[in-house]
């Protein structure tokens, strides 16, 4: 049975707590439609309803991380994720508090066991379910746009078995009067239009410059050095200390590149701001 008194406290605490966009799908929907095998049953098969939560990224950050001084704009773009995983657990207490389950899933994270599509895949795609619960549209660049913040948003899930009354998809199509801002302003060509996913391999050494593969590559260079002189001096460059600050801090492990973020023009005001 429809719980409607649960859905309107949710929205009102994910709101409290932070989250600037929540809505609300169910997962026999979710499982219908999902693209891929990473559905919400198949990782919880009780789960009735997916929750949908955004939090905004900062235009300032965006506005940075297009030049010189990126490292600070990765720096945010970490710290809203954090929150936005914060504000999805505090959710799911917030649930259980009223007697139903809830898992809250994590934003940031690559899970894919199976080592498919270089590991990008998590337990469940937030986007699809943002678009689902009625947040935006999967736009050119495959990331998702929303009327309020355009692309400019990152997006958590908190599965629940609950059920709750799940919201109608936006009838909201901006890129088809678009030519494409996001295409042109990406500089390693990753972003095709009419193509499900950009082309990762390309897209993935700047959007994670201190990622898993960074880390690796960076290990095996060590280890390749002859001498312990040699492998002294690797461990003194700059390229460690990156390293180091993506591990404590996790700067450049997501969310490296914010050109294509930049460009899309939907949901900006007149000084490039978000609402
Ligand atoms: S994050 Fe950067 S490299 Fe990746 S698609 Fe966007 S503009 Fe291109
Ligand atoms: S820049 Fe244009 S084409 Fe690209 S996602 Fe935004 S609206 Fe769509």
């Amino acid at each position: 049975m429809l719980n409607h008194r649960l859905k309107s406290d949710i929205s009102e605490y994910a709101r409290q707590q932070g989250a600037d966009l929540i809505g609300f799908v169910s997962t026999r929907h979710l499982d219908a439609v999902t693209p891929t095998r990473y559905t919400p049953t198949r990782l919880w098969p009780e789960a009735k309803t997916a929750i949908s939560i955004g939090r905004r990224l900062l235009t300032g950050a965006v506005a940075v991380g297009t030049g010189d001084m990126v490292q600070n704009a990765r720096w945010v773009a970490w710290r809203t994720n954090e929150l936005l995983n914060n504000c999805a657990m505090e959710i799911g207490h917030f649930v259980e508090q009223h007697g139903f389950r809830a898992l809250p899933l994590s934003n940031g994270t690559m899970v894919d066991p199976k080592w498919n599509n270089m590991g990008l895949y998590g337990e469940l795609s937030h986007r699809h379910v943002a678009a689902e619960a009625g947040l935006g549209t999967i736009g050119v660049a495959t990331y998702i746009v929303t009327p309020q913040f355009g692309p400019r948003v990152f997006f958590n899930t908190i599965l629940t078995d609950a059920e709750l009354e799940p919201d109608s998809k936006l009838d909201f199509s901006p890129c088809d009067q678009c030519p494409g801002e996001c295409v042109k302003a990406c500089p390693t060509g990753a972003i095709i239009r009419g193509r499900r996913t950009i082309k990762k391999r390309l897209c993935i050494p700047r959007a994670n410059p201190q990622g898993f593969m960074v880390l690796q590559d960076y290990i095996n260079s060590l280890m390749a050095l002859p001498d312990l002189e040699s492998r002294r001096q690797r461990i003194e460059d700059f390229d460690f200390a990156r390293l180091h600050q993506s591990l404590v801090q996790g700067v450049g492990t997501i969310a490296g590149c914010f050109d294509c973020l930049a460009a899309c023009p939907v949901g900006l005001g007149p000084k490039g701001q978000t609402a």
